[in-house]
């Protein structure tokens, strides 16, 4: 659906360029919920600003549904408001003294994409019983909640029935509870109206429930797309571990290696560790692994070292122990339902199961 091969896209600004973009290429497949996530400034919103046509990338090509939009090989360049997309934004973008018909309704009078007259009042009330915004019809856009506001943002752009739906963080001025449920009810309506979307945050809750397909990206390059549960058991590097996830981690020097796993010293012992592929054995490496795969006991064993528990947090479903090994400190995560639980007086002998710790390049 959307096809986008080697984009580039650097900012000159007087004595200094900023490189947004790195020869990013993604593909999005037709009512797929696609999320680029990342930390600020890794590039996002320049991608999507690129997709939608607000920006012109110095290479590279786009295509949506076959149709190409950029190229810069022939100098193709479709204007925004030719483009089958619809865009939302973290600020809403709306006119706050005109009430919500008349928000979502301009854009369909007056818009390149015109609709019919005789169509518009249909339109409107479907996109308003759709987000349960038609008991407020006419209110100014003002007298309504944060999360009424990007209902209203979201309506307008779907009134215009775009093929795909580009959002930059549209969630992040809301609180938690919010973004919580708005979160599931924007997945679940894209899918329903069979859009393709394309999700611009930076909170990995986000990407964890929303996306079919992540995609990781930092200092304006892809480092990983796949869909959120291969991110977070296979990671291609440290940063994206990290990224999608908790980790706790642990610096050390590779002893010895082989294809698959490696020796690895640390100044909490000596460890067996998978071998992430981009390891070089001669280099500092880094062991991660994720809270909740820590195990304990209380007798010694391989991959095993004393620990102490300073502190036991209630998280609801869960438990997470804050522990100390010598300098490091180190988290564990357990549901609360469970009865492994460590004593907090004694020290207990923490274990890292091999197959769930992963040796990185150190960055
Ligand atoms: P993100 O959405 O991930 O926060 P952006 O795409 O907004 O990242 O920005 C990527 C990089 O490009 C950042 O270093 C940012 O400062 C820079 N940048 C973004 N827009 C402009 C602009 N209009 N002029 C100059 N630099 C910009």
């Amino acid at each position: 659906m959307i096809s986008a091969r080697g984009l580039s896209k650097t900012y000159r600004t007087k004595g200094d360029d900023t490189l947004a973009l790195d020869e990013v290429t993604i593909d999005v497949d037709s009512g797929q919920f696609y999320v680029l996530l990342g930390p600020s400034g890794s590039g996002k919103t320049t991608m999507l600003r690129c997709l939608a046509g607000l920006e012109t990338p110095d290479r590279g090509t786009i295509l949506v549904d076959g149709w190409t939009v950029m190229s810069s090989d022939d100098h193709t360049f479709v204007p925004a408001e030719r483009r089958p997309i619809g865009m939302v934004f973290q600020s809403y973008a709306l006119w706050p003294t005109m009430d919500v018909t008349k928000n979502v309704s301009l854009p369909l009078r007056h818009g390149a994409r015109g609709v019919p007259k005789d169509q518009v009042a249909d339109r409107v009330k479907g996109v308003l019983d759709l987000l349960h915004l038609s008991p407020m019809a006419r209110r100014p856009v003002q007298a309504l909640s944060g999360g009424q506001q990007q209902r209203v943002a979201l309506a307008r752009a779907l009134a215009l029935e775009p093929a795909v739906l580009l959002m930059d963080e549209p969630l992040s001025n809301l609180d938690v509870q919010l973004r919580a449920e708005l979160r599931i009810e924007i997945k679940s309506l894209t899918r329903r109206l069979g859009i393709t979307a394309v999700y611009v945050t930076h909170d990995q809750a986000d990407a964890m429930v929303m996306a079919d397909v992540a995609c990781v990206m930092n200092a304006g390059r892809v480092l990983q797309q796949g869909t959120p549960s291969d991110l977070y058991r296979e990671p291609a590097d440290l940063f994206v571990a990290g990224f999608l996830g908790e980790l706790n981690r642990i610096d050390g020097k590779v002893r010895s290696c082989d294809d698959r796993s490696c020796e690895v010293e640390t100044p909490l012992g000596t460890f067996t560790a998978r071998r992430d592929p981009g390891v070089d054995p001669q280099a500092a490496v880094v062991l991660g692994i994720r809270l909740e795969a820590v195990r304990w006991s209380d007798a010694p064993g391989p991959n095993r070292f004393e620990a102490t528990v300073l502190e036991r947090m209630f998280m609801g479903g869960d438990i997470v122990y804050r522990m100390v090994a010598g300098d490091h400190s180190l988290r564990v995560r357990r549901t609360s339902a469970g009865d492994d639980i460590p004593a907090t007086d004694s020290p207990v002998f923490v274990e890292f199961p091999h197959e769930s710790l992963t040796a990185f390049p150190s960055t």
